[in-house]
Protein backbone atom coordinates (compact mmCIF):
# COMPACT_ATOMS: atom_id res chain seq x y z
CA UNK A 1 0.00 0.00 0.00
CA UNK A 2 0.61 3.52 -0.07
CA UNK A 3 3.87 5.11 2.02
CA UNK A 4 2.55 7.54 4.80
CA UNK A 5 3.44 10.80 4.27
CA UNK A 6 5.15 11.55 7.18
CA UNK A 7 7.50 8.14 7.27
CA UNK A 8 11.10 9.19 7.44
CA UNK A 9 12.66 8.68 3.78
CA UNK A 10 16.25 8.43 3.54
CA UNK A 11 17.62 9.48 -0.04
CA UNK A 12 21.36 8.04 0.03
CA UNK A 13 23.32 9.82 -3.12
CA UNK A 14 21.14 13.16 -2.46
CA UNK A 15 23.80 15.48 -3.71
CA UNK A 16 23.82 14.12 -6.98
CA UNK A 17 22.12 14.18 -10.30
CA UNK A 18 19.42 11.54 -8.75
CA UNK A 19 19.41 11.67 -5.50
CA UNK A 20 18.93 15.70 -5.61
CA UNK A 21 15.84 15.00 -8.11
CA UNK A 22 14.29 12.55 -5.37
CA UNK A 23 14.98 14.11 -2.97
CA UNK A 24 12.63 17.34 -4.82
CA UNK A 25 10.24 14.59 -5.59
CA UNK A 26 9.25 13.26 -2.47
CA UNK A 27 8.94 16.82 -1.25
CA UNK A 28 7.03 17.54 -3.84
CA UNK A 29 4.60 14.69 -3.16
CA UNK A 30 4.21 15.57 0.29
CA UNK A 31 6.49 13.47 2.41
CA UNK A 32 7.50 15.12 5.22
CA UNK A 33 10.23 13.82 6.97
CA UNK A 34 13.21 13.31 3.89
CA UNK A 35 16.48 12.83 5.08
CA UNK A 36 19.53 12.93 2.27
CA UNK A 37 23.00 11.33 2.70
CA UNK A 38 26.01 13.47 0.51
CA UNK A 39 29.08 11.49 -0.02
CA UNK A 40 30.51 14.30 1.64
CA UNK A 41 28.96 13.10 4.71
CA UNK A 42 29.18 9.95 5.08
CA UNK A 43 31.31 7.78 2.86
CA UNK A 44 29.12 4.97 2.29
CA UNK A 45 32.12 2.62 1.23
CA UNK A 46 33.07 2.42 4.73
CA UNK A 47 31.00 -0.14 6.35
CA UNK A 48 30.41 0.93 9.85
CA UNK A 49 30.22 4.62 8.53
CA UNK A 50 27.16 3.33 6.82
CA UNK A 51 25.80 1.43 9.64
CA UNK A 52 26.43 4.49 12.05
CA UNK A 53 24.64 6.73 9.84
CA UNK A 54 22.09 4.73 9.02
CA UNK A 55 21.22 3.59 12.40
CA UNK A 56 21.03 7.23 13.45
CA UNK A 57 18.48 8.50 10.66
CA UNK A 58 16.46 5.44 11.11
CA UNK A 59 14.75 5.42 7.70
CA UNK A 60 10.91 3.89 6.82
CA UNK A 61 12.12 3.48 3.79
CA UNK A 62 16.00 3.73 2.11
CA UNK A 63 16.11 5.24 -1.86
CA UNK A 64 20.07 4.00 -3.13
CA UNK A 65 20.98 6.98 -5.39
CA UNK A 66 24.40 6.31 -4.38
CA UNK A 67 26.88 5.61 -6.63
CA UNK A 68 29.80 6.27 -8.44
CA UNK A 69 28.59 6.92 -12.26
CA UNK A 70 30.31 8.42 -15.42
CA UNK A 71 30.37 8.04 -19.04
CA UNK A 72 32.26 6.30 -21.16
CA UNK A 73 35.44 7.34 -21.30
CA UNK A 74 35.68 7.38 -17.38
CA UNK A 75 34.37 3.57 -17.09
CA UNK A 76 37.17 2.73 -19.33
CA UNK A 77 39.29 4.30 -17.88
CA UNK A 78 38.66 3.18 -14.06
CA UNK A 79 37.08 -0.32 -14.32
CA UNK A 80 38.33 -0.99 -10.67
CA UNK A 81 37.07 2.08 -9.02
CA UNK A 82 33.46 1.76 -10.79
CA UNK A 83 33.30 -2.21 -9.11
CA UNK A 84 34.39 -1.96 -5.94
CA UNK A 85 33.06 1.26 -4.81
CA UNK A 86 29.85 0.19 -6.23
CA UNK A 87 29.69 -2.93 -4.88
CA UNK A 88 30.79 -1.60 -1.29
CA UNK A 89 28.38 1.59 -1.77
CA UNK A 90 25.58 -0.75 -2.49
CA UNK A 91 25.83 -3.97 0.51
CA UNK A 92 26.73 -1.61 3.12
CA UNK A 93 23.37 0.24 2.41
CA UNK A 94 21.70 -2.83 2.44
CA UNK A 95 22.82 -3.87 5.31
CA UNK A 96 23.04 -1.02 7.33
CA UNK A 97 19.03 -0.30 5.86
CA UNK A 98 18.24 -4.10 7.00
CA UNK A 99 20.05 -3.47 10.69
CA UNK A 100 18.16 -0.48 11.30
CA UNK A 101 14.90 -1.79 10.15
CA UNK A 102 14.16 -0.36 7.40
CA UNK A 103 10.85 -1.81 5.65
CA UNK A 104 11.44 -0.38 1.70
CA UNK A 105 14.35 -0.27 0.27
CA UNK A 106 14.67 1.23 -3.94
CA UNK A 107 17.67 0.01 -5.36
CA UNK A 108 18.38 2.06 -8.34
CA UNK A 109 20.90 -0.06 -11.05
CA UNK A 110 21.27 1.02 -14.76
CA UNK A 111 20.25 -0.16 -18.46
CA UNK A 112 23.47 -1.39 -19.25
CA UNK A 113 23.13 -4.58 -16.70
CA UNK A 114 21.51 -6.10 -19.60
CA UNK A 115 23.48 -7.88 -22.56
CA UNK A 116 24.90 -6.00 -25.40
CA UNK A 117 23.18 -8.07 -27.62
CA UNK A 118 19.68 -7.99 -25.74
CA UNK A 119 17.00 -7.98 -28.29
CA UNK A 120 15.50 -4.36 -28.22
CA UNK A 121 13.61 -3.03 -26.63
CA UNK A 122 15.59 -4.66 -23.60
CA UNK A 123 12.81 -6.55 -21.62
CA UNK A 124 13.45 -6.67 -17.62
CA UNK A 125 14.21 -10.48 -18.08
CA UNK A 126 17.30 -10.30 -20.20
CA UNK A 127 19.35 -9.88 -17.47
CA UNK A 128 21.66 -12.45 -17.70
CA UNK A 129 20.99 -13.95 -20.87
CA UNK A 130 24.34 -12.98 -22.72
CA UNK A 131 27.47 -11.26 -22.66
CA UNK A 132 27.90 -7.17 -21.13
CA UNK A 133 29.24 -4.57 -23.33
CA UNK A 134 32.70 -4.46 -22.61
CA UNK A 135 33.10 -0.70 -22.19
CA UNK A 136 31.39 -0.43 -19.01
CA UNK A 137 30.97 -4.51 -17.56
CA UNK A 138 32.86 -3.54 -14.52
CA UNK A 139 29.48 -0.92 -13.68
CA UNK A 140 26.50 -3.14 -14.88
CA UNK A 141 28.67 -6.06 -12.56
CA UNK A 142 28.07 -4.06 -9.81
CA UNK A 143 24.95 -3.23 -10.31
CA UNK A 144 23.39 -6.22 -11.04
CA UNK A 145 25.37 -7.64 -7.71
CA UNK A 146 22.86 -5.07 -6.25
CA UNK A 147 19.87 -6.42 -8.04
CA UNK A 148 20.89 -9.57 -6.55
CA UNK A 149 21.51 -8.25 -2.99
CA UNK A 150 18.16 -6.75 -3.20
CA UNK A 151 16.69 -10.32 -3.95
CA UNK A 152 18.25 -12.24 -1.64
CA UNK A 153 17.49 -10.46 1.37
CA UNK A 154 13.27 -10.42 -0.34
CA UNK A 155 14.15 -14.24 -0.03
CA UNK A 156 16.11 -14.22 3.31
CA UNK A 157 14.32 -11.86 5.28
CA UNK A 158 10.78 -11.38 3.56
CA UNK A 159 11.44 -7.84 3.09
CA UNK A 160 9.28 -6.37 0.44
CA UNK A 161 12.35 -4.43 -1.17
CA UNK A 162 12.94 -3.71 -4.92
CA UNK A 163 14.82 -2.64 -7.95
CA UNK A 164 14.12 -0.19 -10.37
CA UNK A 165 16.32 0.12 -14.07
CA UNK A 166 16.93 3.76 -15.36
CA UNK A 167 17.68 4.29 -19.08
CA UNK A 168 20.29 7.06 -19.37
CA UNK A 169 19.17 10.17 -17.60
CA UNK A 170 20.00 13.77 -17.86
CA UNK A 171 18.85 17.35 -16.12
CA UNK A 172 19.50 19.77 -13.47
CA UNK A 173 22.33 19.01 -11.30
CA UNK A 174 24.29 16.56 -14.16
CA UNK A 175 27.92 16.07 -14.28
CA UNK A 176 29.05 18.58 -17.15
CA UNK A 177 32.72 17.59 -16.74
CA UNK A 178 34.03 16.40 -20.67
CA UNK A 179 36.25 13.65 -19.35
CA UNK A 180 34.00 11.75 -17.17
CA UNK A 181 30.31 12.93 -18.09
CA UNK A 182 27.79 10.87 -19.97
CA UNK A 183 27.15 12.17 -23.68
CA UNK A 184 23.94 14.49 -23.21
CA UNK A 185 25.57 17.12 -20.91
CA UNK A 186 29.15 16.68 -22.67
CA UNK A 187 27.39 17.80 -26.03
CA UNK A 188 25.63 21.09 -24.05
CA UNK A 189 28.77 22.29 -22.65
CA UNK A 190 30.71 21.70 -26.16
CA UNK A 191 28.03 23.17 -28.19
CA UNK A 192 28.00 26.03 -25.70
CA UNK A 193 31.56 26.55 -25.45
CA UNK A 194 31.76 26.64 -29.49
CA UNK A 195 28.82 29.17 -29.34
CA UNK A 196 30.62 31.44 -27.09
CA UNK A 197 34.10 31.38 -28.77
CA UNK A 198 32.85 31.11 -32.09
CA UNK A 199 34.34 27.88 -33.06
CA UNK A 200 33.30 26.46 -36.68
CA UNK A 201 32.89 23.07 -35.54
CA UNK A 202 32.29 20.58 -33.08
CA UNK A 203 33.71 17.29 -32.13
CA UNK A 204 31.34 14.33 -31.27
CA UNK A 205 32.95 11.18 -30.17
CA UNK A 206 32.50 7.44 -32.34
CA UNK A 207 30.23 6.84 -35.15
CA UNK A 208 27.15 9.28 -34.35
CA UNK A 209 25.24 5.99 -35.22
CA UNK A 210 24.91 4.44 -31.57
CA UNK A 211 20.96 5.04 -30.19
CA UNK A 212 20.50 5.90 -26.75
CA UNK A 213 16.81 6.45 -24.56
CA UNK A 214 17.41 9.80 -22.59
CA UNK A 215 15.00 10.09 -19.73
CA UNK A 216 14.56 13.47 -17.45
CA UNK A 217 16.03 12.94 -14.06
CA UNK A 218 12.62 14.36 -12.26
CA UNK A 219 10.81 11.76 -14.57
CA UNK A 220 13.07 9.10 -12.91
CA UNK A 221 12.25 10.86 -9.79
CA UNK A 222 8.53 10.42 -10.04
CA UNK A 223 9.19 7.09 -11.42
CA UNK A 224 10.77 6.23 -7.22
CA UNK A 225 7.80 8.14 -5.39
CA UNK A 226 5.36 5.81 -7.40
CA UNK A 227 6.98 2.88 -7.27
CA UNK A 228 8.11 2.83 -3.30
CA UNK A 229 4.18 3.16 -3.22
CA UNK A 230 2.86 0.09 -5.74
CA UNK A 231 5.82 -1.93 -6.92
CA UNK A 232 6.84 -5.04 -4.68
CA UNK A 233 8.37 -8.05 -7.13
CA UNK A 234 11.94 -9.32 -6.71
CA UNK A 235 12.46 -8.41 -10.95
CA UNK A 236 14.00 -5.16 -11.18
CA UNK A 237 11.58 -2.88 -13.01
CA UNK A 238 12.35 -0.58 -15.97
CA UNK A 239 12.04 3.58 -15.99
CA UNK A 240 12.24 4.97 -19.16
CA UNK A 241 10.63 6.40 -22.25
CA UNK A 242 10.63 3.40 -24.34
CA UNK A 243 12.22 6.17 -27.64
CA UNK A 244 15.92 6.55 -28.65
CA UNK A 245 17.31 8.66 -30.84
CA UNK A 246 21.12 8.20 -32.61
CA UNK A 247 23.86 10.28 -31.00
CA UNK A 248 23.58 12.43 -34.65
CA UNK A 249 20.38 13.23 -33.62
CA UNK A 250 21.12 14.19 -30.13
CA UNK A 251 23.80 16.18 -31.61
CA UNK A 252 21.53 18.06 -33.53
CA UNK A 253 19.19 18.66 -31.21
CA UNK A 254 21.49 19.82 -28.82
CA UNK A 255 22.65 22.48 -31.24
CA UNK A 256 19.70 23.46 -31.79
CA UNK A 257 18.80 24.00 -28.03
CA UNK A 258 22.08 25.84 -27.10
CA UNK A 259 21.88 27.72 -30.81
CA UNK A 260 25.20 26.12 -32.17
CA UNK A 261 24.90 26.79 -36.33
CA UNK A 262 28.22 25.16 -37.04
CA UNK A 263 29.89 21.74 -38.38
CA UNK A 264 29.41 18.30 -36.57
CA UNK A 265 32.46 16.17 -36.78
CA UNK A 266 33.25 12.84 -35.79
CA UNK A 267 35.93 11.29 -33.79
CA UNK A 268 35.87 7.63 -34.80
CA UNK A 269 38.81 6.77 -32.20
CA UNK A 270 36.60 7.02 -29.68
CA UNK A 271 34.38 4.25 -28.48
CA UNK A 272 30.53 4.04 -29.96
CA UNK A 273 29.54 1.26 -27.11
CA UNK A 274 27.00 -0.59 -27.45
CA UNK A 275 25.26 0.07 -30.44
CA UNK A 276 21.57 0.37 -29.41
CA UNK A 277 19.85 0.60 -25.56
CA UNK A 278 15.64 1.03 -25.54
CA UNK A 279 13.95 -0.16 -22.61
CA UNK A 280 10.77 -1.94 -22.57
CA UNK A 281 8.82 -0.12 -20.34
CA UNK A 282 5.56 -1.74 -20.75
CA UNK A 283 5.82 -3.05 -16.86
CA UNK A 284 5.92 0.66 -15.56
CA UNK A 285 3.43 2.11 -17.78
CA UNK A 286 0.82 -0.62 -16.51
CA UNK A 287 1.32 0.03 -13.18
CA UNK A 288 0.56 3.39 -13.87
CA UNK A 289 3.10 5.62 -14.41
CA UNK A 290 4.67 7.67 -17.62
CA UNK A 291 7.04 9.74 -18.15
CA UNK A 292 5.99 13.94 -18.86
CA UNK A 293 9.00 15.69 -19.87
CA UNK A 294 10.01 15.72 -24.31
CA UNK A 295 13.32 15.71 -24.99
CA UNK A 296 13.40 19.06 -26.92
CA UNK A 297 11.71 20.57 -23.19
CA UNK A 298 14.04 18.79 -21.17
CA UNK A 299 17.10 19.84 -23.29
CA UNK A 300 15.88 23.60 -22.84
CA UNK A 301 15.49 23.09 -19.09
CA UNK A 302 18.39 21.65 -18.48
CA UNK A 303 20.34 24.26 -20.31
CA UNK A 304 18.98 26.98 -18.79
CA UNK A 305 19.81 25.22 -15.77
CA UNK A 306 23.29 24.79 -17.07
CA UNK A 307 23.98 28.75 -17.82
CA UNK A 308 22.83 29.70 -14.34
CA UNK A 309 24.78 27.35 -12.32
CA UNK A 310 27.40 25.83 -14.21
CA UNK A 311 28.54 28.67 -16.12
CA UNK A 312 27.92 31.76 -13.57
CA UNK A 313 29.26 29.18 -10.99
CA UNK A 314 32.75 28.22 -12.61
P1 LIG B 1 26.99 4.91 -22.68
O1 LIG B 1 25.53 5.14 -22.90
O2 LIG B 1 27.28 4.02 -21.52
O3 LIG B 1 27.69 4.44 -23.93
O4 LIG B 1 27.66 6.30 -22.21
P2 LIG B 1 27.84 7.78 -22.80
O5 LIG B 1 26.66 8.59 -22.49
O6 LIG B 1 29.16 8.27 -22.26
O7 LIG B 1 28.02 7.63 -24.37
C1 LIG B 1 26.93 7.38 -25.22
C2 LIG B 1 27.36 7.49 -26.68
O8 LIG B 1 27.63 8.86 -27.01
C3 LIG B 1 28.64 6.73 -27.04
O9 LIG B 1 28.46 6.17 -28.34
C4 LIG B 1 29.69 7.84 -27.08
O10 LIG B 1 30.81 7.53 -27.88
C5 LIG B 1 28.87 8.97 -27.68
N1 LIG B 1 29.44 10.33 -27.48
C6 LIG B 1 29.60 11.26 -28.46
N2 LIG B 1 30.19 12.35 -28.00
C7 LIG B 1 30.41 12.14 -26.67
C8 LIG B 1 30.97 12.95 -25.64
O11 LIG B 1 31.44 14.07 -25.84
N3 LIG B 1 31.00 12.40 -24.39
C9 LIG B 1 30.49 11.16 -24.12
N4 LIG B 1 30.53 10.70 -22.86
N5 LIG B 1 29.96 10.38 -25.09
C10 LIG B 1 29.91 10.85 -26.34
Amino acid sequence: GELDRSARILVAGSGGLVGSAVVRALRGAGFTDVVGARSAQVDLRDASAAREFVAGVDPVAVVDAAARVGGIAANAARPVEFLHDNLRIQANLLDAAAGAGAGRFLFLGSSCIYPKFAEQPIREDSLLTGPLEATNDAYAVAKIAGIMGVQSYRREYGLPWVSAMPTNLYGPGDNFDLESSHVLPALMRKFHEATVRGDARVTVWGTGTPRREFLHVDDLAAACVHLLDVYDDPSPINVGTGEDVTIAELAALVARTVGFTGEIVYDTSRPDGTPRKVLDVSRITATGWKPRIGLAEGLASTYRWYLDNYVSGE
